[in-house]
């Protein structure tokens, strides 16, 4: 694996989600490039009355916030997308709430050429799009019409993995595994220090953490110990590589 492109429909959807792994890979020296895509937003529930512009400021501040913390200097693109209720122009809260439809496929399918032209030939982390937010179905979607020229490694979306069981992770799984003709098997990534340093991570995104956030979150990460991805058997041969 030469490179890995780390795809987030969000800012701090990795800082969330997969951030101790990240920092593992930073500095065990892998390659990593970031895109984010839907970075342009007015969602903010810590700090309520600031326009899009503040909004999308303070957010891409935060974030790159985070990039430093992982230790190394990695590029980072931000597509600058609408996020889904500048987009669609609904309410934060119906974002999960809205079926996948043709509207957001052309979304996905445009996106996934935009990707294209930025990742090359290299592997991908991708959201498994779990709890249903358009945004994360979308980049989803985008990642799995790109799959059959690379290898690619799905993380678990936090908070929202914290709020359903793990069947539906699995059925989730499941279902991607069928789209893109590959079995998915996890690996758990432990860390004696993982609640502590998760918490530090969570708490760089001020604007956006809220305590039950931050509470799912850490309860989630506990009960695991570290974090979870999903991969094909050949693409954990090759990690397993990286990280001798
Ligand atoms: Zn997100």
């Amino acid at each position: 694996m030469n490179e890995l492109v780390v795809i987030s429909p969000h800012h701090d959807d990795l800082g969330f989600s997969v951030p101790l792994l990240l920092s593992t890979w930073s500095k065990l020296g892998l390659s990593l490039k970031f895109i984010t895509c839907f970075t342009y937003s007015n969602y903010a529930p810590n700090k309520i009355g600031l326009s899009s512009q503040e909004v999308t400021k303070i957010r891409q501040q935060e974030d790159q916030e985070f990039l430093l913390k992982l230790g190394s200097k990695h590029p980072q693109i931000n597509l600058g997308l609408l996020d889904a209720p500048l987009r669609l122009k609904c309410s934060s809260d119906l974002t999960c709430k809205r079926k996948f439809n043709e509207v957001d496929l052309q979304e996905a399918i445009h996106l996934s050429l935009q990707l294209k032209d930025k990742i090359g030939m290299g592997s991908i982390l991708a959201p498994l799009g779990l709890g249903n937010h358009i945004d994360h179905l979308i980049v989803l979607h985008a990642c799995m019409l790109l799959s059959p020229d690379r290898s690619i490694i799905f993380y678990e979306d936090l908070p929202y993995a914290a709020e359903i069981s793990f069947q539906e992770i699995l059925n989730n799984v499941e279902s991607i595994a069928r789209k893109i003709k590959r079995p998915l098997k996890s690996i758990l990534y432990k860390n004696t220090d993982a609640v502590k340093q998760k918490k530090q991570f969570a708490n760089i995104y001020r604007s956006q953490i809220t305590e039950k956030d931050l509470y799912n979150l850490v309860q989630y990460t506990r009960n695991l110990g570290g974090e979870r991805i999903w991969t094909d058997s050949k693409t954990q041969e090759n990690l397993k590589i990286i990280e001798k």
